[in-house]
């Protein structure tokens, strides 16, 4: 079998509503999805979705991801799409780096090589789970009624678990968000309080050390792996790491050396399954409990995570997300798994198991041929 051709669209998803991070100094109205569609000489058709969280987040935004496949489309052309690590190395010697635009190209393979041995992603990651996974909703940062609004809608919907964002720079306020929510929290409900880099390392100290009692878990409390390592020396809450869990290294370095409970693999960042599925192996190896995650876009999106999430042992899965439902847009209609009462379940349809339709996609904005 061999790639003959890439079809890379482009698509804007518009936000329900207005979503802020770190205590609302960065503000999303709008995701840049780039879907990609791999086609190949045996009719096997595969889909991709790369859609990072706007271009403020982290180091990846929609035009990169096109201008990556631009570049990397001759490289895999022509190979065989169900041989992932052939084409991960063909990807990572035509462009180091930018691991964002590979995991689209990544994704697309996965569902080629599922729909041929009519297999789901999850069976090929190692085995599904019978029971689907836990979605955490994701909580726009605001003040502590506002926030716990939002929490109070999503339970409507059958959620509970939650990614509520802090890391403002008033830490008086954050203190207030965190204890507000946790008196209103129900007992079988979990709460992530998720900073995304933004305090310091001694605003991370003082609300971590003046919530200390509540022993919740804290998301990227700093903005590099030293810092921390650093809150971690003069803190006792649990700690997950995201944003700064990025390759192989990373998650060796973080287990090795105890810098976090949780690893929050987010697909796009650490630039598709074929590298997540390592993560995974090594957070399993070392007791640490994960997260997975797309960093935001369609059903696509969310079921390559949700495929992922389900191939590990409840033990081990805290939640996935479903991006989906924050969106006014969907691009797969009756097509894929979606969210019922907060959790999300893969069948048994080979592949990834979604496929969006073309004509809301519109034309093209690039067509790669062997
Ligand atoms: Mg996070």
């Amino acid at each position: 079998m061999k790639i003959t051709r890439i079809s890379v669209f482009q698509k804007d998803l518009p936000l329900s509503d207005p979503y802020w991070l770190s205590g609302g100094r960065l503000r999303f109205d709008v995701l840049d999805a780039t879907l990609v569609k791999v086609e190949t000489d045996a009719g096997i058709t595969g889909w991709g979705e790369g859609t990072p969280w706007g271009h403020t987040y982290v180091p990846a935004h929609g035009p990169g991801i096109r201008a990556g496949i631009e570049t990397m489309a001759s490289a895999v052309l022509g190979l065989d799409p169900r041989k992932l690590e052939l084409v991960e190395r063909a990807l990572d010697l035509s462009l180091p780096g930018h691991l964002y635009a590979k995991q689209p190209i990544d994704m697309a393979c996965w569902d080629i090589l599922g729909q041929s041995c009519g297999l789901p992603i999850a069976d090929l990651l190692g085995g599904k789970r019978e029971n689907g996974t836990v979605a955490a909703s994701s909580v726009s940062s605001g003040a502590p009624d506002y926030m716990m609004g939002i929490i109070e809608n999503y339970r409507k919907l059958g959620y509970s678990a939650h990614s509520a964002k802090v890391g403002g720079s008033d830490t008086d306020e954050d203190i207030k968000r965190i204890r507000h929510i946790e008196s209103h929290r129900a007992d079988n409900e979990i709460v992530l309080y998720d900073v995304n880099r933004a305090w310091t390392r001694r605003e991370a100290a003082i609300v971590m050390n003046a919530v200390a009692d509540l022993g919740v878990t804290f998301e990227q409390p700093g903005e590099t792996l030293d810092d921390i390592e650093r809150i971690r020396q003069v803190t006792t809450s649990p700690i997950s790491v995201d944003e700064s869990l990025v390759t192989l290294q990373d998650a060796a370095r973080i287990a090795r050396d105890g810098i976090a409970d949780v690893f929050g693999i987010k697909l796009n960042r650490v630039g598709g399954l074929t590298k997540a599925r390592r993560i995974r192996d090594i957070a399993q190896a070392h007791g640490i409990q994960m997260f997975i995650m797309a960093t935001g876009g369609s059903v696509l999106a969310d079921t390559e995570a949700a495929h992922l999430a389900q191939s590990i042992p409840q033990e081990f899965i805290r939640a996935c997300w479903s991006c989906q439902d924050m969106l006014d847009i969907d691009i797969a209609p009756g097509s894929g798994p979606r969210c019922v009462n907060g959790v999300i379940t893969i069948d048994d349809t080979p592949g990834l198991g979604v496929t969006p339709d073309e004509h809301i996609l519109g034309k093209p904005v690039a067509v790669y041929t062997h």
